[in-house]
C-alpha cells in the first residue's frame, strides 16, 4: 500500500474546507478521505479519525477541543460537519473513572458537545481523546487483520512490526479499551502506532500528514510480510463467470423467499429483503478453494461487521445448477440450518452474559453460491451492497490469513457483545419503513410518462424499482432519473419488448440478479391507433392487440414465476384505461384490447389468489405527460383524437379536465400513488378496478 498523500491536493483541501473551521480540520478532512478512499482499510462507515486544537466559545475563550468523526458517516466522503467538536479538557478527566456505561458514556459525549445540532461522535471518541497526539487515525486493514486474526495473532503483529507498534489483545470497543490503549502508549511511548488484536489498527502524529503516512507504512509492512508467508496459492477458476447471471436468476429469488420474516399482520405478511450479486472471476476462484466452505462459517474480520453480514454465511456446497428442485432443497437446507445455529447461538449467549435481549431475526445476509458467487442481502440494495463489499474482501482475506497460519475469528460471545450492542444498532437506523420498503416493482413501458410516474411514485414509497421499455438507452436513462430523485441503487432499466415472451423472460431474470426477485408486476406499456372498425384490419388489431394484451399476459405470467419461486405473494396492478368502461369511437383496437387485459386481470384475480398474489386495474383518463416528458402514446394520437372530436391538439387537455366532476387535471403520478396503494396492501383487495380520471360519470365501474 502506498501513500495517496499530495501536498497540492491538502492545500485545496484546506481552501475547501478552511473556513468551516481550523486549518488542521481541513487537513483532517483531506486526510480522512485518503483512508477512506482504500476499501483495503475500511469499508462503509468503518474505521475513524480526529483532531485536537482549540475552540473559541462564544464568549472568546479558547478552550481545548477534539473533533472526532461522527458515528455512521463514512471516512471517504467526510466533511467538517461529520467532525463534531467536543470539550477535550473535560472527556480527558473522566479517564479517573473506574467504570462507565454505554449509555453514560453517550450521554457524557453529547453533553459535552459545542454544537447541540452535531452528529453523535464515534464510539471510540474516548480513546482518541485519551491519546495526547494532534491526529489519530484508525482502520480495520485487511492486511493487520489477516496477521491478528490467528491463534497466535499478537506475537505475530509483533513480529511483524516490531517495537514500531503496542500490541493489544482484543477488548470490545468503549470506555475500557479507550483506557487501555492510553496506557499501552504511556508504557511505550516511542509507538507510532497500536495494533488491536482481530479488531484493526491506530496510529498518530503531530501533523494530518505524519499520522496518515505511519498508518500506509504500518499496513504496508503488514501486506508484505502476510504476502511473503501467506501459502494461499491462487486457485482456478472451475465455473465460467459467464454463466452466473442465469444461476443468480434462479437461485435469488428462491433465496429472497426463504429469508423473508413472517410478520404477525395479514395485510403485510412478508418483511422481504433486496439483494446484491457479486461473481468476479477473484470472487468465483475463492469460493472453488477447497477451505472456501469451512472459512464461510468462521467469524467475520472486525466485530462491527456482524452487524451488515451476521458472523457468518451460509456456504451451499456444489450447488445444483441444472435441476431447479434439487437446488431449492439445498438453499433450504443452508438456510433452516443457518436459523437455527443462529438461534442456538443466541440462547447459548444470553445465558452465558446472562442478560436478556430481543432476538434479532435469525436470516442470514450472505449466501455464497460455488459457481455463481456472493449473494448478499439487506433492508435496501444499499445495506446489500455493504454486506456484499464486506464480504468480497472477507472472502480474500481469510483465505490469505488461512495460508498464513490458521484463520481464527473472535468468540461468539465477544460477537455477541457487539451484534447486541446498542451502540452498534444505532447505526443501521430505525424509524417508520415507507409503504413499499424492502418490495421490488417491475413497471413496463417504463421510460414513457405514465410509466415514470409509476417508477417515482413507488421509488418514493420506498420500493426498488424495475423500468422495461422495448428502447433499452430510455429504460436506463429513466432508471438513472429515478436514482437522482430517490437515492442511488434504487432503480434500474432493463430493456424488452412486452411482446417478446423470450425478452420478458430475460427481463424478470435481469429483475432477479438485479435485486433478488419482483413483489410488484405493473404493466403497462400500450399503444394507441384511431381507426373506425369499419376500416380496422385484422394486422392492425393483432399489432394492438399484441402489445395491451399479450403484453400485459406475458408480464403477468413470468411475475408468477419469480412469485412462485418467491412464495411469498405478490400485487399485479393492470394499468387498463377508462375506455374499458367507457370506449369512445375510431378507438375499438385500443378499447378491445385494453378490455381483453382488464378481463384477463380479473381471471388473474382468481387464480392467485391462493398464492397471495392480488391483481387489481387502474382505469385513468388521458395523461398528457410527466415533467418534461410527453405522452408517446398521445404525441402519436392526439392529432387524429383531436380531429375527430372537432377540436386543435393544445386543445385536448383541458377538454379532457372539463369533462371530468371534479375538473381534476389527471396526471402520471397520480397513477403512480393508484399503484403505491394497491401494492402496500392498505385494503384487502383484489379484482378490483379503481378509476383515476377525476370522475367520469360513464367510465364508472360496475
Ligand atoms: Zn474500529
Amino acid at each position: 500500500m502506498r501513500s495517496r498523500y499530495d501536498e497540492t491536493e491538502e492545500k485545496k483541501a484546506i481552501e475547501r474546507w478552511g473556513s468551516a473551521g481550523p486549518e488542521a480540520l481541513a487537513q483532517r478532512v483531506y486526510t480522512s478521505r485518503l483512508i477512506g478512499a482504500e476499501a483495503d482499510l475500511v469499508l462503509h462507515g468503518g474505521g475513524n479519525t480526529s483532531v485536537k486544537g482549540q475552540h473559541t466559545t462564544l464568549l472568546g475563550d479558547r478552550v481545548d477541543c477534539l473533533w472526532v468523526k461522527g458515528s455512521g458517516s463514512s471516512l471517504d466522503a467526510v466533511t467538517p460537519r461529520d467532525f463534531p467538536a467536543l470539550d477535550l479538557a473535560y472527556l480527558r478527566r473522566l479517564r479517573a473513572l473506574d467504570a462507565l456505561t454505554d449509555e453514560e458514556m453517550v450521554n457524557q459525549l453529547r453533553t459535552h458537545l459545542f454544537d447541540a445540532s452535531s452528529p453523535n461522535p464515534s464510539v471510540e471518541a474516548l480513546l482518541h481523546a485519551f491519546l495526547p497526539h494532534a491526529f489519530v487515525d484508525h482502520s480495520h486493514a485487511d492486511a493487520v487483520i489477516a496477521i491478528t486474526n490467528q491463534p497466535d495473532g499478537v506475537a505475530r503483529a509483533k513480529e511483524a512490526l516490531g517495537d514500531r507498534v503496542a500490541v493489544l489483545p482484543y477488548i470490545m470497543p468503549g470506555f475500557p479499551l479507550a483506557k487501555a490503549v492510553a496506557a499501552a502508549y504511556e508504557a511505550s511511548p516511542n509507538v507510532v502506532g497500536i495494533v488491536l488484536a482481530k479488531h484493526g489498527l491506530f496510529t498518530f502524529g503531530d501533523t494530518a500528514r505524519e499520522s496518515y503516512e505511519r498508518h500506509i507504512e504500518l499496513v504496508d509492512a503488514c501486506e508484505k510480510y502476510a504476502l511473503e508467508r501467506s501459502k494461499r496459492a491462487m486457485v482456478s477458476v472451475s465455473a465460467t463467470a459467464g454463466g452466473a447471471d442465469a444461476r443468480v436468476a434462479m437461485a435469488a429469488p428462491i433465496l429472497r423467499g426463504l429469508l423473508a420474516e413472517r410478520t404477525s399482520s395479514a395485510d403485510v405478511p412478508y418483511l422481504r429483503m433486496v439483494s446484491d450479486h457479486r461473481g468476479g472471476i477473484d470472487v468465483l476462484a475463492a469460493l472453488d478453494a477447497p477451505e472456501a466452505a469451512m472459512l464461510a462459517r468462521s467469524g467475520p474480520l472486525t466485530p462491527d461487521h456482524v452487524i451488515r453480514t451476521k458472523a457468518s454465511a451460509v456456504f451451499v456446497e456444489a450447488p445444483a445448477w441444472s435441476d431447479e428442485l434439487k437446488l431449492r432443497t439445498q438453499l433450504e437446507a443452508g438456510v433452516k440450518a443457518f436459523r437455527e445455529a443462529y438461534d442456538a447461538y443466541f440462547e447459548r449467549a444470553v445465558a452465558a452474559r446472562g442478560v436478556t435481549r430481543k432476538k434479532l431475526d435469525s436470516a442470514p445476509r450472505v449466501v455464497l453460491l460455488p459457481g455463481a458467487g456472493i449473494l448478499a442481502f439487506g433492508k435496501t440494495k444499499k445495506d446489500a451492497r455493504i454486506a456484499a463489499d464486506i464480504t468480497e474482501h472477507t472472502l480474500q482475506t481469510k483465505l490469505i490469513a488461512e495460508g498464513l497460519g490458521k484463520y481464527e475469528a473472535l468468540g461468539e460471545l465477544d460477537l455477541f457483545d457487539m451484534e447486541y450492542w446498542s451502540l452498534e444498532q444505532a447505526k443501521l437506523g430505525k424509524g417508520a419503513e415507507r409503504p413499499l420498503e424492502r418490495q421490488v416493482v417491475l413497471v413496463t413501458g417504463g421510460a414513457g410518462a405514465i410509466g415514470r410516474g409509476i417508477a417515482d411514485a413507488c421509488a418514493e414509497a420506498g420500493a426498488h424499482v424495475v423500468i422495461v421499455d422495448k428502447d433499452a438507452g430510455a429504460a436506463r436513462d429513466a432508471a438513472v432519473a429515478t436514482e437522482k430523485r430517490f437515492g442511488s441503487g434504487c432503480a434500474v432499466g432493463v430493456g424488452a419488448d412486452v411482446t417478446d415472451e423470450a425478452a420478458m423472460r430475460r427481463a424478470f431474470d435481469a429483475a432477479c440478479v438485479a435485486f433478488g426477485g419482483v413483489d410488484v408486476v405493473v404493466p403497462n406499456a400500450g399503444i394507441a391507433l384511431v381507426k373506425p372498425v369499419a376500416e380496422l384490419s385484422a394486422a392492425e388489431a393483432r399489432r394492438v392487440a399484441d402489445v395491451n394484451y399479450v403484453g400485459v399476459l406475458n408480464a403477468i405470467r413470468e411475475g408468477v414465476r419469480v412469485f412462485r419461486a418467491q412464495g411469498t405473494g405478490g400485487n399485479v396492478v393492470i394499468n387498463a384505461s377508462k375506455n374499458v368502461f367507457a370506449p369512445g369511437k375510431d378507438f375499438g383496437a385500443y378499447s378491445a384490447s385494453k378490455a381483453a387485459a382488464h378481463q384477463l386481470g380479473k381471471v388473474a384475480a382468481l387464480e392467485l389468489a391462493g398464492m397471495g398474489v392480488r391483481v387489481n386495474s387502474i382505469n385513468a383518463d388521458a395523461v398528457f405527460g410527466y415533467g418534461e416528458v410527453g405522452s408517446g402514446l398521445w404525441g402519436e394520437v392526439g392529432p387524429e383524437r383531436a380531429r375527430s372530436r372537432g377540436m386543435a391538439v393544445g386543445e385536448l387537455p383541458e377538454f379532457y379536465r372539463e369533462r371530468n366532476l371534479l375538473k381534476a387535471r389527471v396526471e402520471a403520478g397520480h397513477v403512480g400513488r393508484a399503484v403505491v396503494f394497491f401494492a402496500s396492501n392498505a385494503t384487502p383487495t383484489t379484482g378490483a378496478t379503481l378509476p383515476v380520471d377525476g370522475g367520469v360519470a360513464e367510465a364508472f365501474p360496475r
